[in-house]
């Protein structure tokens, strides 16, 4: 029996679907949320074929692997390991220098960041009350970097 891969948007996850017979045209819904609208998966490429395109929500953002990006990231973490991180404004510094070269638009979860710690407050309370908050924003994923999509173990009928 044939298994299709679907992307679900809304999960930002890879779900494997167990088809009785040969299907090229139905989409199921997603076994999570239930959204209509999944994305067929061509199983060649699988989650490798990648989010070049940026299909991401943010648009714009910065690519990666862009070597010029990748040297400015390596100056900025060095500069990060000689920052003492109980300095509130060294680390506003920080998170702002880094949107700047990820090209990511400073969201308002992230000015809000930035503005609290430039006015001296602790960098772990800050970040407690904002991290939630910053993670949505931070896409669907939440684990950072151009929201690449989970995958379900699980095997669902189609
Ligand atoms: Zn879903």
């Amino acid at each position: 029996m044939p298994i299709y891969e679907f992307l679900c948007p809304k999960c930002n996850v890879i779900y494997s679907f167990l088809s009785r017979r040969v299907e090229t045209e139905k989409v199921p819904s997603c076994p999570k949320c239930g959204a209509a609208s999944l994305k067929r998966v061509p199983s060649r490429f699988g989650v490798a074929g990648g989010s070049k395109t940026g299909a991401d929500s943010a648009g714009g953002s910065g690519d990666l692997d862009d070597p010029r990006i990748e040297r400015e990231l390596m100056r900025f973490a060095s500069e990060l390991e000689g920052m003492d991180e109980s300095d509130p404004r060294q680390m506003a510094r920080a998170v702002r220098k880094m949107t700047e070269i990820a090209g990511e638009p400073v969201t308002p979860a992230m000015e809000e960041m930035i503005r609290r710690l430039e006015a001296g407050e602790d960098p772990e309370q800050v970040e407690e009350e904002l991290g939630d908050l910053l993670e949505e924003e931070m896409g669907e994923g939440g684990n950072g970097i151009a929201g690449e999509p989970g995958r379900d173990d699980g095997l669902y009928p189609m």
